[in-house]
């Protein structure tokens, strides 16, 4: 733990305690907390442990929280009924515990370590052909805020919120102790997913380590991982298992992945026996990762071809008959104003697809905007399934995998779909 240190704390510590820090002791720290008073029958959603609390539920406070603080939360008959983290916005207070623990190094340890024990149950970690896995995905593991992904011996640490920012340095420490030496490297990448507002100006690096191999294994397939530049923790983890599946349709197949990134339905493909895999990205820089990708499992393997370009036009272009089509673009909808648009971008991508598929080819079509419900999803590729006049049955409905679960009191959690489709 060697970056960041001067601006590190305790982060259990309020503001007003960190300057002139009298008292330490937990109870000391616990009663110096800023107090957050719900108003009357705004606890509700809270008893059904939903994660978070909205601006307009809050009817006064005991000492102004700041943004990233811990605050502990009340009814307003004046009961305890969480802690959490408190932030600037609609979405005012972000629950850690609805247990009435301090959120020390014990608390961030503990949380870890069911998330880690939960992911070698599912059979994700802790398995010589796969070191790439989410072990902490949000809410879906009572960490809001917090996204930490495993490439091999380094663990990337992604931060939302200011409060999970501030706690950078526990939670990298309950790493430690929750992965011991399998661990080598932490890197923080938060530069763009922290609130803009709060100015923090963070940049990314290393909290441990930094002598990192960039390559993981997923399913026993290898990659390179661009956790400095490339998007998100550097690879979408997500679609572990719709690449298997993929793999499975692939035999014999001419293979195109639009919107490849890194290429992991490429890589896929290829060792599912593909005859042919066209990769297409309107980076430049996904290109090369792509074609590094295909190089590193299948070296002067002539059947992988990339190409920069844009998703649509190179389906207008088109005229190689493709008979498997991966369409998995990035989120049409940020959020929900921009749904309709979102809906239309989508139904005109996929009917572009419906157009040029061979006759009998299989479509694997996805959305990750959290804003755009699987109905909305399903609606629009029906109409562009129409638009295009082909008969279209669905083999499989897809989803985000096990290591990216969803809190069962928190169904925002739920982003990626994807639709397998046969065309007639
Ligand atoms: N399928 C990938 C993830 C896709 S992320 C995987 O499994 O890893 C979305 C990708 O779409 C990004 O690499 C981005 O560069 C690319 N992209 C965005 N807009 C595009 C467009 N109009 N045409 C082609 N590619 C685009």
């Amino acid at each position: 733990m060697n970056k960041n240190k001067s601006s590190e704390h305790a982060c259990h510590l309020p503001h007003s305690k960190m300057e002139g820090q009298e008292s330490t002791s937990p109870a000391a720290i616990e009663s110096s907390l800023p107090a957050v008073f719900l108003r009357r029958g705004k606890d509700e959603s809270l008893r059904r442990f939903h994660p978070w609390i909205f601006s307009g539920a809050i009817h006064h406070f005991n000492g102004q929280p700041q943004e990233g603080d811990i605050v502990r939360v009340y009814t307003s008959e004046g009961e305890w009924i969480a802690t959490g983290h408190w932030q600037i916005g609609s979405i005012a207070v972000r629950v850690l515990t609805f247990d009435d623990v301090p959120i020390d190094a014990a608390f961030w340890e503990h949380r870890i370590r069911v998330a880690y024990e939960m992911r070698v149950a599912i059979g994700v970690a802790g398995r010589d052909d796969n070191s790439t896995f989410r072990l902490i995905h949000g809410e879906g593991d009572q960490l809001p805020g917090l996204v930490v992904d495993i490439y091999g011996s380094t663990a990337v640490l992604q931060a939302h919120s200011v409060g999970i920012h501030q706690c950078r340095m526990d939670i990298a420490a309950a790493l430690q102790a929750v992965l011991g030496s399998s661990l080598q490297n932490i890197f923080y990448k938060s530069e763009t997913t922290l609130p803009f507002k709060a100015g923090l100006g963070q940049s990314n690096g290393f909290l441990l380590g930094g002598d990192a191999d960039d390559i993981a294994v997923e399913n026993g397939l290898r990659f390179h991982i661009d956790w400095l530049r490339g998007q998100k923790t550097g690879f979408f983890v997500d679609q572990r298992d719709n690449r298997s599946l993929l793999e499975h349709y692939s035999r014999g197949r001419a293979v195109l992945n639009m919107f490849c990134y890194t290429g992991g339905f490429s890589v896929y493909a290829m060792r599912g026996g593909a005859r042919l895999v066209h990769s297409v990205d309107s980076s430049a820089k996904a290109v090369d990762l792509v074609n590094a990708n295909v190089a590193l499992n299948f070296p002067g393997d002539p059947r992988h071809e990339a190409f920069a370009e844009d998703a649509f036009r190179y389906l207008d272009h088109m005229d190689y008959p493709y008979d498997l089509i991966i369409l998995d673009p990035p989120a049409f909808a940020k959020h929900k104003d921009a749904l309709r648009n979102a809906l239309k971008g989508y139904i005109r991508l996929n009917a572009k697809a419906f157009e040029k598929i061979k006759p009998g080819g299989i479509l694997f079509t996805f959305s990750c905007s959290q804003a755009v419900s699987k109905e909305h999803f399903r609606t629009a590729v029906f109409s562009a399934a129409a638009a295009a006049r082909r008969q279209v049955r669905i083999l499989h409905q897809l989803h985000q995998p096990a290591d990216h679960p969803i809190n069962i009191y928190h169904p925002e959690g739920e982003y990626l779909k994807g639709l397998v489709l046969y065309v007639e």
